[in-house]
């Protein structure tokens, strides 16, 4: 008896001996140590073959372990498989043979992998932007580093850095994003938040862009009124029974107009073999034509994107033979929003839905936007490459308070579960200075990548990180505050000044937080111009609405927060709007889109106002 469980409690021992030997070798397998004690304990290695953007995203790798161990890395090419103890940076001969079963050379051109195994990691992906994006998505899970904005970075410090078992393979939910805010143009930042759209300086090494020709609103381009209205008149929009070419659209149910319109696209992409994308979309007016044959149409389909449509399939199906790899895109925007009721893009039409008629302060899933809501599901069942340019700043105020920050993170994702394909979010795209521009430019690129983050959670860590913990409590309860008096008003993209969350006490208690966060930043120079930069936007509105705040503070028997010359504040305004700043920040130069610049702002405050 004694011996039988003898023998059975050694069997029990045994066995878990041996399951503790296979773990310990299995992780020591599936472990990599990247430096200990500042020195580096792996080399880097990129591929015979390498692309240039391939080549870049290991010298990326390489500067950014040093920033973050201290250690001086080696990198070096290679064509057959390097030893244990390796980072293998693209795809390539040596990484095919260290990894025989994963088919790189079938991967997406924004596909990637990180994989732990051997005592090596594979950073790779498809070619162009792949790679590029293996090394930057290691950066920010494994080594947790930020790049909040181009003149703002978290790197740790970690002098001993390993990485566990990793098996990650991925891709950008969407297969077009473009964060079309001022600072996320900054090429090395949009590369490191997938961007590829082709307003950031995307060159050949940053994995380049998809490129448009003729980005956006393209009739008058494309049929140029003073060339051809004279001889033309019947290509263009018949308007209370005129032909006209001002604020007009073109005839679109012209043949003739038509078939000279496929000869001027394949001339434009001719002329630009770059191009995959090109716009044949509206004038940014309305004034669509009325004439029987284009009413015919748009009354059958219950919409103006009924001959919209009919022109661009018919644009696209006589250029696909030619241009294979080419789409045309057009708007859905404004009168030609609604989706027609029989007509279908062929697979080689993009339509970008336009959000511009929204209400920002609330989810596109509101109620308020229900209008919208159903364009989208409408544009989403017949449409295969369907986009949308949404709008997530105030174009009449850059710089002012525009509380659509807890909209943002929901908006996404809506439009990732309504099939959309591509996004467009453009902001204030003309200088720095847009409220909140960096927090909104970065948890939109982080978006893009992948909607299902949770966006509260993002806003947190882009405050704690880019003001510091002590500052990004105030300033986390401005949004808030923000947000919470937006509420109930239609926030679109043009608000006035007077719009109701600038008034006291809102303001009055904006102010105090924005004071708070300096206070709290103090002693921290990088981070206490950063709160001051991002303090401009409450300030701004101080300025325009003084006198009437003060008015609104004295009927409140509030107390003023702020100095007592609005000319001192005016001051002040400007000797930060205008720099100097941090290396990567360039100075404010536009406070809206018809480019108000700081100097003519300030200018009206040379005088304090009289009692
Ligand atoms: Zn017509």
């Amino acid at each position: 008896m004694f011996a039988y469980e003898y023998f059975w409690s050694m069997r029990t021992l045994l066995s878990l001996a041996l399951a503790v030997l296979w773990l310990s070798l299995s992780n020591a397998e599936a472990r990599l140590v990247i430096a200990a004690n500042g020195k580096a304990r792996v080399v880097l290695y990129t591929q015979k073959g390498a692309s240039p953007a391939e080549f870049r995203a290991a010298k990326e790798l390489q500067a950014s372990l040093k920033l973050l161990t201290g250690a001086e890395f080696t990198l070096l090419e290679t064509a057959s498989a390097p030893p244990k103890g390796s980072i293998l940076i693209g795809p390539g001969p040596a990484a095919q043979a260290c990894f025989p079963d994963i088919a790189l050379d079938r991967f997406g051109d924004e596909e990637f992998i990180m994989l732990v195994r051997g005592g090596r990691l594979l950073l790779a992906g498809g070619k162009p932007r792949g790679t590029l994006y293996a090394v930057s998505r290691f950066l920010q899970t494994q080594a947790q580093i930020r790049w909040w904005s181009p003149w703002a970075s978290t790197i740790p410090k970690r002098p001993d850095f390993a990485i566990r078992s990793i098996s990650i393979h991925e891709k950008p939910v969407f297969e077009s994003r473009d964060t079309f805010w001022f600072s996320a143009f900054d090429g090395p930042w949009a590369m490191r938040h997938f961007a590829n759209g082709q307003s950031a300086r995307l060159t050949e090494e940053l994995g380049g862009a998809i490129r448009y020709k003729g980005f956006v609103h393209t009739f008058n381009y494309l049929v140029p009124p003073e060339k051809y209205f004279a001889t033309h008149p019947e290509w263009y929009s018949l308007i209370n029974g005129q032909r006209t070419c001002t604020n007009a659209q073109l005839c679109l149910s012209n043949p003739q107009l038509r078939d000279f319109a496929v000869e001027q696209v394949k001339a434009w992409l001719k002329e630009s073999p770059d191009a995959r994308i090109l716009s044949v979309s509206q004038n940014d007016c309305h004034g669509f034509c009325t004439c029987p044959e284009c009413k015919a149409i748009d009354d059958a389909e219950g919409s103006h994107a009924g001959t919209m449509l009919q022109f661009v399939n018919y644009v696209a199906a006589k250029i696909a033979p030619e241009f294979p790899r080419v789409a045309i895109d057009t708007l859905a925007y404004q009168y030609t929003r609604k989706a027609p009721k029989t007509m279908r893009p062929l697979p080689n039409v993009i339509v970008r839905l336009c959000s511009i008629e929204c209400n920002f302060a609330l989810p596109l899933s509101d109620p308020s936007n229900a209008s919208f809501a159903q364009d989208i599901k409408d544009w989403a069942r017949i449409c295969p490459r369907l986009y949308v340019w949404d709008y997530t700043t105030d174009f009449s105020h850059y710089i002012q308070p525009h509380p659509n920050y807890f909209s943002l993170g929901p908006n996404v994702r809506f439009f990732a579960t309504n099939s959309v394909r591509g996004l467009f979010e453009q902001g204030a795209y003309q200088s720095t200075g847009g409220e909140m521009a960096e927090l909104k430019a970065w948890v939109l690129a982080q978006l893009m990548f992948n909607p299902k983050q949770d966006d509260r959670k993002l806003i947190r860590e882009f405050l704690e990180g880019y003001y510091g913990v002590p500052a990004a409590k105030p300033i986390a309860e401005y949004l808030e505050l923000m947000a919470q008096a937006a509420r109930g008003y239609n926030l679109h993209c043009f608000s006035g000044l007077d719009a109701p969350f600038l008034k006291w006490p809102t303001l009055c208690e904006a102010e105090k937080l924005w004071q708070r966060a300096e206070e709290a930043a103090k002693n921290n120079p990088e981070y206490l111009w950063r709160v001051k930069f991002s303090h401009l936007p409450v300030r701004y509105v101080w300025l325009n609405r003084w006198t009437a705040l003060r008015e609104e503070c004295e009927k409140a028997k509030g107390t003023w927060p702020l100095p007592a010359s609005r000319k001192s504040v005016a001051s002040e305004w400007l000797a930060v709007a205008t720099g100097p700043g941090p290396a990567g920040w360039s100075k404010v130069t536009h406070l809206n889109e018809s480019g108000l610049t700081p100097e003519t702002f300030i200018a009206r405050f040379a005088q304090d106002p009289g009692k």
